[in-house]
Formats: C-alpha cells, structure tokens, sequence
C-alpha cells in the first residue's frame, strides 16, 4: 500500500525542515520525501493530509523500564510485585507509549525476560506497542540498585556468564547498574559498583556478541570507569561527587572524543514532582539541594560536543512513559536547549544510541515508515509534542485522536 502524508511542516529528525512537506510510504518503508509541489501522489496512493499540522519522525525514548508503574510509589512498589504483576504493566505501558507517539524504546531493566515476550508480542501483532530494544534484565552487584529484578553478579567471571545468559534469553543489548541510585535502599549512589575489570568483562562480552551495553552512572567515578571500558552509553550521566554535583570537564571531553553516548534518564522525580511527594532513597534536603547543580550539568552536556539523548527513565518515581512529551518541554523551555536539537535528541541520536540509527529515528527514503502527525510546529512551540494526532508504525496508522487501534 501506498500513502502520502502532507503537512504544513515536515521535521526529519536530524535537524532539517521543509515547508508545506509531504512523506511518501510505500509499505512499511519511506519511499520520498519533498514539499508536496514534488512529490504528486501515485495512482490510487491513500492521502493523509495533515493540514496545519507537522509530520515528524516517531519519538524514540532510550531509557524506560516498561514493568514499573511510573506513579510516585514507583520504586517502593517494584520491590514487592510479583512476575505476573509486572507483565500486566509493560502490556499496559507498551499501549501508553504508542498512544503517545512514543514508537520504539529501549527497556533498561525489567525482571527475567518478561520484556523480551512484550517486545516480541508486539512484534507479532499481538499486542499494541513500540519497538523494543530490551536488556531483559539489568545487571547489578548483590544487594546492589534494583537488586530485586535485576541478576546480581560480583566477579568479571560472573558478569561474562550473565551475559551470555541473558544473550541466550533474548536480550538485544546489556546494561549495567555502574553505581547505586536512589530507588534502592542500601545502594551508594556516590559509588562506582564495578571495578573496571567487571565493567571491562561484560562489555567485552556483549561487544563480541554484536551487542551495545548502557551503563547506569551517577558518581564520576563510574562514569570513568564505564568509559574507559568501552561502555557504549552512559545512564544518567549525573556528575555526583562526594561534595556534591558537577561537570568534570576533562572526562566530558573524552566521552565526546570517544563519540560514547549520554543518556539523560531524566526523570520527573528532578523536575516537575513536588519534592514532598517523592519516596525514594535521598532525603529531601539531598535533592533539593542537587537540583540545579543538575540543571547547569545538563545544559553543559547539550552544550559540549558530546552526543547527549533526552531520555526519561519513565517507570521510574513519578515517570509515566505517556509523559515523555513532558521532558522535551522541560528541556526547551526551563533549561533552554534549542528545540531542534531536544528533538533530534529524541529521534534520530536516540535511535543511533540504540543501535536502530540504520531503521529508524529520522525520515529518510529507505527508513522504517515511524510517522507522527502533531498538532503545531515543535520547533517553535514543543508542547505540540503533547498533541500527537496520528501515528504510524512501519507503514500503518496505529494510534490516533487519544485511540490506539488494535
Ligand atoms: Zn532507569
């Protein structure tokens, strides 16, 4: 089947735009684009005409855990949900996403291979929802961050064996819990959990396995440590320190020499949740404290060389996956980062972050058809992001006007 999509403005995702665009679909691939004085529609092509509208590629979020609930219990709740529990929410989270024009998302931590079935459920047309690169389950030391739905290994031995294992069960890429966080009690978000030797075993191991591996890091010393073992994306990226929160700028230009990935995991626990209503490890004081400090650190990151992708960890305190829209927003209009840039962050670098650079994440003849109509103009106005009207996933409409169709 053949569709043409025409809209007052067209965004490729890799910081391009046309006025009065059109995408042309052949399939489940892009076939051209162009203004639409260009590109006349083929005999018998279905026309979308999105009016006053943009048409943009699919938001891809980089950083999501879809078995978690994302209300404010998010963490505590996680700790004592059994299996089953679990798959009931990331069916229910892969239907939120799609919804929201979210069309691909890497899971960063389930529990066991629960998002290894969602994602190929989804792939078989048996549930709605996005694409799905999953890490199935995170690895992490025992006792350590999420320790509760992650596979706990402590010696470089132990982490070569977890890989293969998880590789075995399906997983499309590896992550690592590099440090403590603040979901886990008894974990030290202040300190690196590997040696880099353990950091080193792993990503050696899923590098010879043809698989990227993301490593969660709050304190610079995990940051270091990931980087120098080759890690291909850094979590959070939090720049924590004993004495509190800060660049260092000597390993921020080595991770933008080395061309490694920053991956915001940005929750809304830092930005839009009232302090009093977040339970989780830190105390308020702490993280009213480091808020700022946070801020400045992510304006420094868009601002270095550095490949930096807008990514919510959404499942995590207070995160909905349907509010991704929510952080691009924050990004634009608080932190004042160029819109096209937070868009292209969450396009066409999230989707080269996760290693789909080549399918999706931007319109390009030849690309998976990831398609969204919104309501505005997201370069100059990013809450349009908020109003996704039509999306389509490989060539078909899935989801429009707040219905998702099964
Ligand atoms: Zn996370």
């Amino acid at each position: 089947m053949t569709t043409l999509i025409k809209a007052r403005r067209l965004i490729d995702g890799k910081g391009g735009s046309l006025d009065n665009g059109a995408v042309l679909v052949d399939g489940d691939r892009i076939k051209a684009l162009g203004t639409q004085d260009e590109l006349a529609p083929p005999e018998g092509a279905e026309i979308i005409d999105g009016g006053g509208m943009t048409v943009m590629p699919g938001l891809v979020d980089a950083h999501v855990h879809l078995v978690n609930t994302g209300e404010a219990f998010s963490a505590r709740d996680a700790r004592t949900a059994t299996s089953e529990e679990m798959m009931i929410l990331a069916v229910k989270n892969a239907f939120l996403a799609i919804k929201t024009g979210v069309t691909t998302v890497r899971d960063l931590g389930g529990k066991g291979f629960i998002t290894v079935s969602v994602r190929d459920s989804i792939d078989k047309g048996v549930i709605p929802g996005p694409r799905v690169v999953s890490c199935a389950a995170a690895l992490t030391t025992t006792g350590g961050q999420s320790h509760y739905k992650s596979l706990e290994a402590d010696t470089p031995d132990e982490m070569k064996k977890a890989v293969r294992y998880l590789i075995k069960g399906g997983a499309d890429c590896i992550k690592i819990f590099g440090s403590g966080g603040n979901a886990t009690p008894g974990s030290n978000p202040l300190a690196s959990q590997y040696t880099l030797e353990e950091f080193r075993s792993a990503t050696e191991e899923a590098h010879r396995m043809g698989k990227h591996v993301a490593a969660h890091v709050h304190p610079t010393t995990a940051i270091k440590l990931a980087l120098e073992a080759g890690v291909d994306c850094l979590e959070h990226c939090s720049w924590l320190h004993p004495g509190g929160l800060g660049v260092d700028e000597a390993v921020l230009e080595e991770i933008s020499a080395k061309g490694t990935f920053i991956s915001l995991g940005f929750p809304a626990s830092w930005y839009r949740v009232p302090l009093d209503d977040i339970q989780d490890v830190m105390d308020r004081a702490g993280r009213e404290a480091l808020l700022e400090p946070r801020y400045e650190s992510i304006k420094r990151m868009f601002d270095s060389g550095a490949k930096v992708v807008a990514s919510s960890d959404a499942g995590s305190t207070a995160t909905r996956i349907d509010e991704f829209a929510l952080l691009l927003e924050f990004l634009v209009n608080s932190l004042e980062v160029p819109a096209q840039k937070v868009i292209t962050s969450a396009t066409s670098l999230a989707a080269e972050a996760i290693g789909l650079g080549d399918a999706v994440g931007s319109l390009a003849p030849g690309k998976q058809a990831d398609i969204l109509l919104v309501d505005g103009d997201p370069s100059t106005d990013i809450t349009a992001l908020q109003r996704v009207a039509t999306v389509m996933k490989a060539g078909k409409v899935v989801a429009g006007g707040g219905q998702v169709f099964i």
